[in-house]
């Protein structure tokens, strides 16, 4: 039987982070649903898409085709064959997709994909809702946190290293402040820790320290 570890928390915790790096160590598949998300998003604001037209977001989803492919553990996604994975974390895609992830239509229809992607294959997911909603039943569940402002920074300079000067500190953590916030309290879905997901705070923690904990917690 194939196995799935869940890891859920907040934007910018270094989720992807230790998914990939557990990946990796586990020889399983890494899935970002995040980038799901963020790539319907995408072809939203690309389509102008209104969110709160049911029928031409259910209309869209049916014209949306989602593809990852990975090399060396990173995560790449492809939108109808285009690859995207530079372009879901700049700023228009990052002030949207709350709205559009807090969608009924929209994750009914991610969950589905995500649950298939889940049924042959040893993965790592990471999200919102892994633990609660797309994989109740997985065995291990991480739930993460970390301090906000240590999370704009890491998010900063993610976004600075990849050559976006545009952004301020202050615009990533308001950012940040607001998905937290909309992530929370929507009704579809919202993030919540699961009963049975382990807590990570990674606020002092280095990656190694992150990793070694989960792998732990893998096999004790
Ligand atoms: O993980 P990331 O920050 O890239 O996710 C982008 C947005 O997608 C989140 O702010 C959240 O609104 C949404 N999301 C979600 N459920 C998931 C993963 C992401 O609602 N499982």
């Amino acid at each position: 039987k194939n196995l799935v570890v869940a890891i859920d928390g907040y934007s910018s915790c270094g989720k992807s982070t230790l998914a990939k790096a557990l990946a990796k160590k586990l020889g399983f598949i890494y899935v970002d649903s995040g980038a799901m998300y963020r790539a319907v998003t995408l072809y939203f604001l690309r389509n102008k898409i209104d969110v709160n037209d049911d029928a031409k977001v259910t209309d869209a989803l049916q014209h949306i085709e989602l593809n990852f492919h990975s090399r060396d553990y990173e995560s790449h996604i492809t939108l109808n064959g285009d690859e995207v994975s530079d372009e879901i974390r700049l700023m228009p895609v990052s002030e949207n997709v709350s709205e559009v992830s807090a969608h009924k239509i929209v994750r009914h229809e991610m969950v589905k994909q995500q649950q298939r992607m889940g049924k042959s294959k040893n993965i790592v997911m990471d999200g919102r809702d892994i633990g609660t909603t797309v994989f109740p039943n997985a065995p291990l569940k991480f739930f993460m946190t970390a301090d906000p402002k240590i999370r704009a920074e890491r998010r900063f300079k993610e976004l600075e290293s990849k050559g976006n000067n545009e952004v301020s500190l202050e615009d990533v953590f308001e950012n940040l402040a607001h998905r937290d916030f909309a992530d929370t309290t929507r009704k579809e879905s919202p993030l919540v820790r699961a009963e049975d997901a382990i807590i990570l705070d990674n606020t002092n923690l280095t990656q190694d320290e992150q990793l070694a904990f989960a792998i732990e917690k893998v096999s004790p």
